[in-house]
């Protein structure tokens, strides 16, 4: 037998309707600060990604997922993440003359290459928003209010927003400098990985998950230190909105991202139960991004909030979720005659707006509303050998109990206010 590969899982109908809820949330949320939809390829030229997410980086270096297809000669890969394709459509279809910043959302299926575990897949999904255009601190503070809004709306507790500035191309050759000199004497303590890094990508080593290499990164020198002034103006500014705002975030000197083109504002939300597969999403800004993949110098700010990880983190808080869909109304026919009557009388509920479910096969009356009542529907309409003779159709409220003979001519004009009257009243029961 088959099974679903490695990383993967299958979403099944009672969880696909908490993934709908929470993708509806995002979607509402996006489009409540202006945010329109784009939707990318799920694959794109590898080099985008080498570019665009970094060589260098444990992404690129080791979690691609390249697609071999020898005869096209096209070099292509699985995106492991939105912003390189949201950015390389920015620049492909000329946006930057639309009205500036562009506002962006996707909901994506991503893919990485990497050891699977609670909260990490090799598939997984992302709600993503990019602000592409704009370098004023506003929208660095909106983009965290998007997902500030969205986490909090959907009943999450207990998290924080990180926050750090790691400067710009004028500051940060210093303040890595001074980096490397602090790491310099130690390397002899270091992790392999770190001691690789210390001279390609020094600040990645603030970030790293071994605990041998923990003190020393906590004592590291810090980003905000070294800010030139434009960049500690538009970090401070960045800190005022949030306040205004009511965004809570903690100053965090070790949250970095490794790449150049990555500027200033850097974030990360965190739930309480910490871990290195904690951060439920993260984001900043990338002012260097569109050059190095061809366009002109374009500021841009966005995060990616991982959806996989949302969801876990609902259910352990035991946030409220959907419960799964019912249909409004069981057609419970017994004999053929009576199936016959059920598929017109049926079709025309539906015509009317009525979710409804015809059961099938050949079943006994009592089995047949044994079936009524797992479906979850609220009434079933019984079709049984009186009824045939009677034209006249028996609807039982399947969760009081009360029935009603409805001639069949007038089942649909019947059907549509009672379904929705009780709807009313069970919203007011709530
Ligand atoms: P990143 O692009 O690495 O900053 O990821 C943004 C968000 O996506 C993270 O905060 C996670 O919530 C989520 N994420 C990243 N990688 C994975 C993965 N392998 N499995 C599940 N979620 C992930």
């Amino acid at each position: 037998m088959y099974q679903s590969p490695r990383g993967t899982q299958d979403i099944l109908p009672e969880d696909t309707v908490v993934w709908r809820h929470v993708e509806h949330h995002a979607e509402a949320t996006a489009r409540r600060f202006g945010y329109a939809e784009i939707r990318t390829p799920t694959f794109e030229e590898t080099g985008l990604f080498e570019r665009g997410v970094g060589e260098g980086t444990d992404i690129v270096d080791k979690e691609i997922y390249r697609l071999q297809r020898k005869e096209s000669g096209a070099d292509l890969a699985l995106r492991p993440e939105a912003t390189a394709s949201i950015v390389r459509a920015y620049l492909q279809h000329g946006m930057a003359s639309r009205p500036q910043p562009v506002k962006l959302f996707s909901l994506i299926t991503a893919f990485r290459y990497d050891r699977p575990q609670a909260g990490r897949y090799r598939e997984f999904r992302q709600f993503d928003i990019e602000a592409i255009g704009d370098e004023d601190p506003l929208i660095d503070a909106e983009v965290i209010g998007v997902l500030w809004r969205f986490l909090e709306e959907l009943g999450l507790r207990d998290l924080t927003i990180q926050l750090n500035s790691i400067g710009d191309p004028v500051c940060r050759p210093e303040y890595v400098k001074a980096l490397v000199a602090y790491y310099e004497p130690h390397e002899a303590e270091l992790c392999a990985d770190c001691r690789r890094r210390l001279h390609t990508s020094p600040l990645r080593l603030l970030d790293c998950k071994k605990p041998g290499c923990q003190p020393l990164a906590d004592n590291a020198p810090r980003t905000i230190d070294f800010l030139c002034k434009p960049c500690e103006e538009h970090f401070s500014a960045l800190q005022g909105y949030l306040e205004v705002m009511g965004l809570p975030y903690e100053l965090t000197p070790r949250l970095v991202r490794g790449l150049d083109y990555y500027t200033r504002t850097v974030f990360e939300v965190v739930p309480p139960k910490t871990g290195s597969q904690a951060a439920i999403g993260g984001g900043g800004r990338y002012d260097g991004l569109a050059e190095i993949l061809g366009g002109k110098p374009t500021p841009g700010v966005g995060f990616a909030a991982g959806m996989d990880r949302i969801i876990l983190n609902m259910r352990e808080q035991g946030c409220s979720l959907p419960t799964a869909d019912v249909p409004d109304v069981f057609f419970a026919p017994l004999g053929d005659q009576a199936k016959l009557v059920a598929a017109r009388l049926a079709e025309e509920a539906r015509r009317d707006g009525l979710a409804v479910v015809v059961g099938t096969g050949d079943r006994s009356m009592r089995a047949r509303m044994r079936q009524a009542g797992q479906s979850g529907a609220r009434f079933a309409v019984i079709l049984g050998n009186d009824e045939l003779r009677e034209q006249r159709a028996t609807v039982k409220n399947l969760a009081g109990g009360e029935q009603q003979a409805v001639p069949f001519a007038d089942l649909t004009t019947f059907l549509a206010p009672t379904v929705r009257h009780s709807d009313v009243e069970q919203e007011a029961a709530l």
